[in-house]
């Protein structure tokens, strides 16, 4: 600062000295007019302002009011100020550097007055406090972090004894700060992480570098929580750690996204058992325990049979229902060692960990088949279901997890094509299930390579001596293996979800024969065609129905359709509607394969069919089986009383075909007939007749 101006007494040498006081000084100092232009100005104050010497300054500012002070006002209080007390003391305030970059000062000054107390100058001293602004502002900056911060924050000195808390801490923990700062941070926190964990914390952050972790706290009343703990020492000015922070995070919500996103990827989320995925791996622990105890254990797999035609019938809404039954039922058929999965669909496995033999597995097979006995409700309905389960042991039918699985799934399909509950694996069966794998990719290709062909067996009346029909049935001819039998390979394309394009297929080709027979003058009266589950329930039925016999150009009473009795029976509203939206059109129905089923006659005649036709097996022992006899003798004539149609299927033998007639059921199809055979040699048969049947109304005419 500068005291009073040099008094005259003052030597030359004197004032030299002030000069290089003035020249040398770290503090800027100034002389300005009144009016605000610099008369002198040293070079610590031209460095402030960025500038390379004194007269540079003097000659650029030549407006201290306009051209310095970022905002103009500050140098009116400022001058305001000095003019009104003549000293003016760390006045704070922006200016502009020689480039525009803004510093902030901190100025101290006096205004020189002559003897009649007007102003004849200013003096003063300037500080660059930019650093100093700086560090105030990221203070500030910090204050307001510490308060607003997710983040417990705990200070303590180098004794551990509690500084500052901020009010997260307060709200995460129920500890206010009053409680806390001036104690030692380890009284309350033993409670809160406990002893150990204090020890540790300090001991990691004595020994350098920021450290974190998670660990488990309490809250005051008690509630533990888990948390993110960092602990960060802030070295003193003898470099030895001064403070500690403690940055603490209450990660109970994260903990829990993590545990339901751990819980999603290993369960399925419709019925909450294990995913394929866990049951795999806990397969694999399963098999190292029973090696190391040189046990044995058993895999169950298991479906739910017509699981497909459930859902087709009552939607998807019902099929997830009924597998979350079954998926209770099973949880209460397994003890909770046991491991149970759903696998994907309608398929759920068991791994029983330790078993004798088959017949240990077999006491939870047998649970699990009386788990099937009661009906599931859903809603309004009554749902009966069954399953089929295939079993393989370790280590008598492979070593591993996957394989394991496998053959049990193996296992599974046995029992289900061969109508068994169940079925334990043997080697037989692997074959099986390489066959049915290959299948199902060679029918992906079938279609569009053209190698599906249809057949058409004749349906004909032993009395009228004619053919009243013609049954469609389609082959495979595979390119390697020759003809595939449809009742191997339809199961499989139903499986695999092929067979509604095979069947839209069907539909298309049968018709547009029927039509081209009639083209030719040949008279048949009908043409059948066989539907599966999935096409009967697929909504799109009628229009399909509607444009194959507009494309060809069919009467719809030329069309009859073939269905099963298991089709109706899982949902009978449904199947009446779909049924009445059919014969309402005047398209015929018959019921295939009938008295294999459940239904009884009185029940059917809900539905609009216009056919029964009598099962193979009822017909095979004919007539020499007099129970069979029986049933197809009142079941022709309660069809009858009921206004049905009967047809037989699978007539092989003139006796059958005599027993039938005389029963009254003059309708039949069988290979005593015709087997089915290609449209050409069909087109024949319309022609010349069947040869059968001259001797069939002989017999019937005498
Ligand atoms: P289905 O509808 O009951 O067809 C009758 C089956 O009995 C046919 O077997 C036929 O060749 C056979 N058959 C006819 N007469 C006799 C006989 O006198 N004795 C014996 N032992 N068998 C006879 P196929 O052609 O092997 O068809 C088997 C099943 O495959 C059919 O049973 C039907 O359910 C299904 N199927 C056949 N073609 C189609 C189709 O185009 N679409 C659908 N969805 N299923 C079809
Ligand atoms: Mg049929
Ligand atoms: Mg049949």
């Amino acid at each position: 600062m500068i005291g009073s101006p040099p008094s005259p007494a003052l030597r030359d040498d004197d004032l030299s000295g002030y000069r290089s006081l003035f020249e040398n000084a770290v503090e800027g100092i100034y002389r300005t007019t009144p009016d605000g232009r610099y008369l002198d100005a040293n070079p610590a104050l031209a460095r402030i302002y960025g500038y390379d010497d004194p007269a540079e300054m003097i000659a650029g500012l030549t407006d201290i009011a306009r051209d310095l002070y970022v905002n103009p006002a500050d140098r009116d209080r400022f001058k305001e100020s000095l003019d009104r007390d003549s000293v003016v003391r760390n006045f704070e305030a922006r200016v502009h550097g020689k480039d525009r970059n803004v510093i902030w000062i901190s100025e101290n000054a006096r205004a020189v007055r002559n003897a009649e107390g007007r102003v004849l100058c200013y003096e003063g001293t300037v500080q660059d406090i930019s650093e100093r602004k700086r560090a105030e502002d990221s203070l500030r900056l910090a204050a307001a972090v510490f308060e607003t911060v997710g983040e417990a924050i705990v200070v303590t000195d180098s004794d551990h004894v509690v500084l500052a808390v901020n009010t997260a801490f307060e709200r995460i923990t129920g500890w206010a700060a009053v409680e806390v700062v001036g104690r030692p941070y380890d009284l309350f926190a033993v409670e809160m992480i406990g002893f150990a964990e204090i020890e540790e914390t300090w001991r990691r952050a004595a020994t350098g570098g920021p450290w974190s972790g998670e660990s488990w706290a309490r809250r005051k009343n008690a509630d533990p929580f888990p948390t993110a703990l960092a602990v960060t020492a802030i070295a003193g000015e003898d470099s030895g750690a001064d403070r500690y922070v403690l940055l603490l995070r209450d990660i109970t919500s994260h903990r829990r996204n993590e545990q339901r996103i751990r819980f999603h990827a290993s369960h399925d989320s419709l019925t909450r058992l294990a995913n394929r995925r866990t049951v795999m791996e806990a397969l694999a622990d399963a098999i190292i325990r029973a090696e190391r105890n040189g046990e044995r254990l058993a895999v169950l797999y298991m479906d739910v049979n017509r699981f497909k035609d459930i859902n087709d019938s009552f939607g998807h809404a019902v099929g997830d229902e009924l597998l979350r039954q079954v998926a209770r039922r099973l949880k209460a058929c397994v003890r909770s060692s046991d491991i149970i999965g759903r696998l994907g669909g309608d398929e759920f496995a068991v791994v029983l960990p330790t078993v004798a033999d088959h017949g240990t597995a077999k006491v939870c097979i047998d649970k699990v088949l009386y788990a099937f006995a009661e009906p599931f409700v859903i809603d309004e309905l009554e749902l009966f279901s069954s399953t089929s389960i295939g079993v393989a042991l370790y280590p008598d039918d492979a070593d591993n997890a996957e394989s394991l699985l496998s053959r049990a799934d193996a296992a599974m399909y046995h029992a289900k094509r061969n109508g068994h509950p169940f079925s334990c694996f043997d080697i037989d069966m692997n074959r099986q299930v390489a066959e049915r794998v290959n299948l199902e990719n060679d029918l992906r290709h079938a279609l569009a390579d053209g190698q599906f062909q249809l057949a058409y067996q004749p349906k004909v009346d032993v009395v009228l001596g004619g053919i009243i029909g013609a049954e469609a049935l389609i082959r495979w001819t595979h390119p390697e293996r020759g003809p595939v039998s449809p009742a191997l390979f339809i199961p499989v394309a139903e499986r695999a979800g092929l067979i509604g394009a095979i069947d839209d297929w069907v539909l298309e080709q049968a018709c547009a024969q029927m039509a081209r027979w009639r083209a030719a003058g040949l008279c048949l009266p009908s043409i059948s065609v066989n539907l599966s589950p999935a096409q009967f329930h697929d909504g799109r039925l009628k229009d399909k129905v509607k444009a194959a016999l507009a494309r060809s150009g069919l009467s719809p009473f030329m069309l009859e359709l073939e269905i099963t009795e298991t089709m109706m029976a899982s949902d009978v509203d449904r199947a009446i509607e779909i049924l009445g939206q059919l014969t309402a059109m005047g398209v015929k129905v018959s019921l295939d394969d009938f008295g294999t089923g459940y239904s009884s006659l009185a029940y059917l005649k809900l539905f609009p069919v216009t056919t029964l036709k009598i099962d193979r097996t009822f017909v095979d022992d004919l007539p020499d089986d007099t129970k069979d006899g029986a049933i197809i003798a009142s079941v022709i004539a309660l069809a009858a009383n009921l206004n049905f149609a009967v047809i037989a299927e699978g007539v092989e033998t003139q006796g059958q075909a005599d027993f039938l007639a005389e029963c009254g059921c003059t309708a039949m199809q069988g290979y005593l007939f015709s087997r089915p055979v290609d449209a050409e040699a069909f087109g024949r048969l319309l022609e010349s007749g069947v040869p059968a049947l001259a001797g069939a109304r002989q017999a019937c005419l005498v």
